[in-house]
């Protein structure tokens, strides 16, 4: 099979391979990929600036069809529309997986970094982490479930958006747009999303055609006196970091009101951060690290997308045949798109 391949570390080393189908064991299903959205962290493979094992194919936010089924398998059949959680190789025995929290599993070996992914014709992938795609939503519209659900985690999983809400989220990126959307539909009074100069041209525009109340250039406009505005001075009751830049870490932190919440998704290059800590402290921020999704994640995105709150489709800019990844990853990286999506017939 037709499979993108990491072939060793540095950057590059990626190209398109012909390499054996997968053997899948008796509690795994075979899928056949249909579609498979290109993520931040691809680039950052492509770039060896992210955490991988080579040779391995890559891409992770996928939707297919199942073609065949394990032994073990229940509940599942040959033609099943299907997305999947990241949670490969979790143990299924520690406190994490027991509390249904396998994404912080120390066993976790996710398709795409540490086993193989979906920038191919087919993935194997262990039953339990399957969710069913709404009969509404066409592959290439479900391949964004993944990003979404990241979203969904670190958002209403974990920071939670109360109804009235006014809501900060710093980034403007596939995430970020999805994040501010999930927002709006969970209530929030008013939602602002920012970006910065190479945003101009596609990303916040798409944020304002998606009806988002405020988008924001802050290298062009002065964020803090927009949200002292819109809140008689108090700060945003959440601010979601999706931007993963320092300055806007440390914004983060400022921008939130006395008792507000703070919820943190964007990844830094860097592992330390200036955060202005007392200031926290004597605010009493509430704060919530989050990264990968959970079962619920999932289950609320599938509900969103098939009751149309959110619409996977506005956040879709590229549809390309795999054999054009690199195009795809060009775009990407440029910020002339939103999400790219590589197509498999
Ligand atoms: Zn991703
Ligand atoms: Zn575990």
């Amino acid at each position: 099979m037709q499979a993108l391949v990491k072939r060793a570390r540095g950057p590059g080393n990626l190209e398109l391979r012909d390499i054996p189908v997968p053997q899948m064991a008796p509690d795994e299903v075979l899928i056949r990929v249909r579609a498979c959205g290109i993520c931040g962290s691809d680039l950052k493979i492509q770039d060896d600036q992210h955490p991988y094992t080579p040779p391995v194919v890559i891409g992770h936010e996928f939707a297919g069809q199942i073609v065949k089924v394990g032994g073990d398998v229940k509940g599942w059949a040959k033609g099943d529309r299907v997305v999947s959680e990241q949670h490969t190789h979790a143990c299924g025995h520690c406190r994490q997986c027991l509390t249904g929290n396998a994404f912080a599993c120390a066993s976790k070996r996710s398709p795409g970094y540490f086993t193989d992914g979906a920038f191919a014709e087919f993935i194997k992938i262990p039953a339990w982490l399957l969710h069913r795609i709404p009969d509404n939503l066409s592959f290439v519209e479900a391949a964004l479930s993944e990003p979404a659900a990241v979203a969904a985690h670190g958002v209403l999983d974990r920071t939670g958006i109360g109804p009235e809400d006014v809501v900060l989220v710093l980034g403007c990126g596939p995430i970020g747009l999805v994040a501010a959307k999930m927002a709006q539909a969970e209530g929030a009074a008013k939602v602002i999303v920012t970006g910065i100069d190479r945003d101009e041209e596609v990303r916040l525009p798409k944020a304002r055609e998606l009806g988002i109340d405020h988008a924001v250039n802050v290298m062009r406009a002065d964020l803090a006196a927009l949200v002292e505005d819109l809140t008689r001075g108090e700060g945003a009751d959440v601010v979601i970091e999706l931007s993963g830049a320092p300055p806007a870490i440390t914004q983060a932190f400022q921008l939130a009101r006395r008792l507000g919440r703070v919820g943190i998704i964007g990844q830094p290059p860097t592992d330390e951060v200036a955060i202005p800590y007392r200031e926290a402290l004597f605010r009493a921020l509430t704060v919530s690290f989050s990264y990968s999704s959970k079962y619920t994640s999932w289950e609320r995105v599938l509900s969103l997308f098939e009751r149309g709150a959110i619409r996977p489709a506005q956040f879709i800019s590229h549809v390309l045949p795999l054999d054009e990844w690199e195009r795809g990853f060009d775009l990407s990286r440029s910020g002339e798109a939103v999400k790219v999506v590589l197509e498999l017939e």
